[in-house]
């Protein structure tokens, strides 16, 4: 049993120093100031103290940065004039760039941003009309490691992870675009309420950076989100699995997309290093799994691939006695993806055998099909776009 464990800490060591070589570069800007954003609270009470500056600043900027979202030093009220000078000549409150911002019909709203180095990674705003409020899913790195088959990210390299200041940035930017911080006259709803880590990327194979994001935006003191606003989705990392929920305890989704080792190796490759067996038993494991956490299976429906009534069957098998709901994604097809998506039929057939075992099961409606949602696609989109340009 202790062999196992350290075994298990021997393959998190290891992940952890291969992903670290694809870190992005240090935030500093050319004129030499550095970006505030993204430094944990003890970072930037060191930043403050290099300046001379007492810790009680990092309190008063981490409020002005991370709850009021205020960029602007000069607008940072409860700071004198000389040190907002002071502090601006050092440092920025940075953001990504909007490249590229598109609003669907239904309200969707997908954004290509831009970071310093010119690289680029999505961002989608879903709201729930019903409720009121919505759901920002966020990328973790530009590119993918992984390939999975039906995924167009996992047809792009994987170029860097993001770093912390460039996560938290996605949903900081995001919220400036609905002007959702509070009014200096009160609190202002919350629209942007829920992050998911389904954007592009695997966020597991960029942990550090993602956990110290998380950490940032559930502090109480700023953006503030419950680790129950939180979902990271992982395509089964199983050894990161297990820290993120001893570390993080975040709500978890996983993306199982097949209930055989032969299908699932084939379309989610990340299964032959840890096949279902290993990856159902980190779930099982899953410290934040309770009733009132399930975990999420993700299950993309891909016409006459993994859409039969025996695989749903075969799908309860697995997750029988697992706190669980179980997500069913239409297949969103991308120009050249090898699949189609499965018919209306196929598609209710699955979910209610689902049902019937006791296990939600929605069907992820499609959205903002008209702005290129599936995932990866906007940027694939940009970059052709601009080598056309350098082509002309
Ligand atoms: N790398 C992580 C998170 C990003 S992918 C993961 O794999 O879980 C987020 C979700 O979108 C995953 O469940 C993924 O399988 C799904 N997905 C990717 N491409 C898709 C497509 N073309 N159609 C439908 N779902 C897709
Ligand atoms: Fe990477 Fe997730 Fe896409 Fe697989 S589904 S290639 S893990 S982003």
């Amino acid at each position: 049993m202790s062999a196992a464990l350290d075994l298990t800490e021997a393959e998190r060591v290891r992940i952890l120093a291969k992903t670290a070589r694809f870190n992005p570069p240090p935030a500093q800007l050319a004129d030499g100031r550095r970006d505030l954003v993204g430094l944990s609270r003890e970072e930037l009470i060191a930043e403050l103290a290099a300046i001379g500056e007492k810790p009680f600043r990092a309190k008063q900027l981490w409020h002005w940065i991370y709850h009021q979202g205020v960029t602007d030093f000069g607008k940072m009220s409860t700071i004198a004039r000389p040190l907002q000078e002071k502090l601006a000549e050092q440092f920025i409150v940075g953001r990504p760039e909007p490249a590229i911002v598109q609003t669907s019909e239904d309200d969707t709203r997908k954004f290509l941003f831009r970071f310093r180095d010119g690289q680029e990674a999505e961002t989608v705003y879903i709201p729930d009309r019903e409720q009121d409020r919505g759901a920002v899913c966020i990328s973790s790195q530009v590119g993918c490691t992984l390939s999975c088959r039906f995924c167009h990210t996992g047809t792009q390299t994987l170029v860097r992870n993001l770093g912390a200041a460039e996560i938290v940035g996605q949903f900081m930017a995001a919220r400036d675009s609905y002007g959702e911080w509070p009014s200096p006259h009160g609190e202002t709803p919350r629209l942007l309420s829920t992050i998911v880590l389904m954007g592009m990327g695997e966020p597991l194979y960029n942990y550090e950076n993602v956990a110290k994001a998380m950490r940032i935006v559930m502090d109480g003191e700023g953006i503030g989100l419950s680790r129950r606003r939180i979902t990271l989705s992982t395509s089964g990392v199983v050894p990161m699995m297990d820290r993120a929920g001893a570390e993080l305890a975040v709500n978890l989704a996983v993306s199982l997309h097949a209930v055989r080792d032969d299908l699932r190796d084939e379309i989610v490759p990340l299964n032959r290093k840890y096949p279902i067996a290993e990856l159902m038993a980190a779930c099982r494991r899953y410290p934040a799994a309770s009733n009132a956490r399930r975990i999420t299976f993700e299950y993309v429906m891909l016409r006459g691939i993994n859409d039969s009534p025996a695989d749903a069957h075969e799908l309860i098998r697995l997750i029988a006695g697992i706190p669980a709901k179980v997500n069913l994604i239409p297949f969103n097809p991308w120009p050249g993806s090898p699949y189609e998506t499965s018919s209306g039929n196929a598609i209710d057939r699955f979910a209610g055998i689902v049902m019937d075992a006791g296990f939600s099961s929605p069907v992820r409606t499609p959205r903002g099909r008209d702005i290129l949602a599936a995932c990866g696609q906007l940027r694939t989109e940009s970059r052709r776009e601009r080598a056309g340009d350098a082509q002309a």
